[in-house]
């Protein structure tokens, strides 16, 4: 059995389940308890406040847990990051008061700088020789300014607009996080298995919704240009058409380069490409 650490509830609680049950394990956490079983995979979940499962993990109370990077680098814990999971995605960063002259990192000397991350806003002060008072506080950050608690803050942004609401700028970026699945250090033989298990499924999903499946038919002749713009898991998959002089070739192909490389395709005549998405992808 491999016990996981999950957000119990707010923003990385959906996502986490999400996750696994595109992993084929389904949580039922339907009354909000602490603990629940997987029915068709040795794993239990425990449900807990993001900030603790760093503490659980290194403990072993837990075995790993997803949680943002911001939370692991702030409490300091000594596990591993085992996968990033590309959701929850937010960066640490400074903001000041949308007025205040802003020319660089010195700008902050002398300030009071609310925050929730005074270990890892302190760590980028010291590192940037600055030196300003950290004022810690555990919510609501951002009204610091406004209600004379600070002159400055360091939190959590996404799109900005929480800062914008309330009259600040971002000027400095401490830390780009997301979530990670992260494990203790001392795993015995058959949790390390189970979590191999489970990193096999996690990678499986990720690289399916990186890439996607795409088929076209095409004139012969434009054959070996198509190919070698079709790498695909190996290579592509050609099958002649009826018509001859004609097949229909099948790949995968990134979503980064995915536009570009349906341009040239149009280039080398190729027509009727459809493109669908891939629910696995193992390789
Ligand atoms: P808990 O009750 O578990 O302590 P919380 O209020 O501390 O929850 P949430 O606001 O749910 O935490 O955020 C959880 C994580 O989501 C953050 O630690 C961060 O990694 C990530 N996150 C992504 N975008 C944002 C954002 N715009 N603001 C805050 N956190 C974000
Ligand atoms: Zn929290």
């Amino acid at each position: 059995m491999l016990k996981i650490a999950i957000q119990k509830s707010g923003r990385l609680h959906d996502q986490s389940l999400q996750l696994l049950k595109e992993c084929g394990i389904e949580l039922n956490n339907g009354n909000r308890q602490l603990k629940a079983t997987a029915a068709d995979f040795p794993l239990e979940a425990y449900f807990l406040r993001d900030d603790d499962i760093p503490q659980y993990v290194f403990d072993k109370v837990a075995d790993v847990g997803i949680v943002g990077e911001n939370v692991l680098y702030e409490t300091g814990k000594e596990i591993d990051i085992v996968n990033k999971l590309g959701f929850g995605r937010c960066r640490l960063s400074v903001a000041v008061p949308g007025s205040m002259k802003y020319e660089g990192i010195k700008d902050l000397d002398g300030l009071k700088i609310a925050t929730s991350y005074s270990t890892l806003l302190q760590k980028f002060l010291d590192d940037n020789k600055v030196k300003a008072e950290i004022h810690e506080i555990s919510g609501s950050v951002e009204i610091a300014p406004g209600i004379g608690l600070a002159h400055a803050i360091c939190d959590l942004v996404s799109s900005g607009s929480t800062l914008f609401t309330n009259g600040l700028k971002e000027v400095e970026v401490i830390l780009n996080s997301e979530a990670v699945l992260a494990a203790n250090k001392n795993l015995l033989q058959e949790e390390r298995k189970i979590l191999d298990n489970l990193l096999l499924r996690i990678n499986a999903v990720k690289a399916a919704k990186k890439n996607k499946y795409i088929m076209m038919n095409a004139p012969d002749y434009q054959l070996k240009n198509i190919c070698a713009l079709l790498p695909g898991m190996k290579s592509p998959t050609i099958v002649p058409l009826a018509e001859s002089g004609w097949s229909s070739i099948q790949s995968v192909v990134n979503e980064n380069d995915f536009w570009d490389v349906i341009e040239k395709l149009k280039g080398f005549e190729a027509e009727g490409i459809l493109v669908v998405p891939i629910e696995k992808m193992i390789s």
